[in-house]
């Protein structure tokens, strides 16, 4: 369908994505019209950004996004692909210690609480989403506003190890730096 189309642009989950790839591999066909795609709803490495740019030929973009808080997302890369702009006319985002409930402040890291703001069927106040991130500054030319780094983890995850805080996404980040361990992704 992608090929008999000439599609340009893909959402879906990096492991769909990667999967995509390898039937195309497999049945010897390229995807070659495809030049953007936006990954999200599951976690995903910058080492499986690469890869999959360099499978399918395109650019690869984060977005984030849950069922519960309205599609099609909450956050998404734009060019400089350096943080997720929120839509922040839809959603008020907090980052808060999942331990304490302090709110925190930029650039510390958190459990990524999201109130929205025009949903109206199932409304929700500070949703804890479990995922780990942090505000940034806003330092982008595109001047919409705060971003979110990319999801670190799940707030559950989080081993403490030596005092330090570690997520299997940082161990995954390490070990995809080795060329034999493959395309694998963390599962959270
Ligand atoms: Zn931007």
């Amino acid at each position: 369908m992608i090929k008999d189309f000439g599609v340009t642009a893909i959402h879906c989950t990096p492991s769909y994505a990667m999967h995509l790839s390898e039937v195309a591999e497999e049945m010897d066909t390229s995807l070659d019209s495809l030049k953007t795609g936006i990954f999200g709803a599951g976690a995903w490495s910058e080492s499986v950004r690469k890869t999959l740019e360099r499978r399918l030929g395109l650019t690869a973009y984060d977005s984030y996004g849950l069922s519960e808080l309205f599609e099609p997302g909450v956050a998404f890369e734009c060019p400089e692909r350096n943080g997720l702009h929120i839509w922040h006319d839809s959603y008020l985002v907090e980052i808060i210690d999942p331990r304490t409930g302090e709110q925190l402040s930029d650039g510390e890291q958190g459990e990524l609480f999201v109130t929205p703001l025009v949903k109206e069927a199932m409304p929700l106040l500070r949703y804890c989403t479990g995922d780990v991130t942090m505000l940034l500054e806003d330092s982008c030319l595109c001047r919409r506003g705060k971003k979110i780094t990319r999801i670190m983890g799940r707030s559950n995850d989080m081993l403490v190890i030596r005092g330090i805080n570690v997520f299997p996404s940082q161990i995954e980040y390490v070990l995809l730096k080795i060329p034999e361990v493959g395309n694998q992704f963390m599962v959270y």
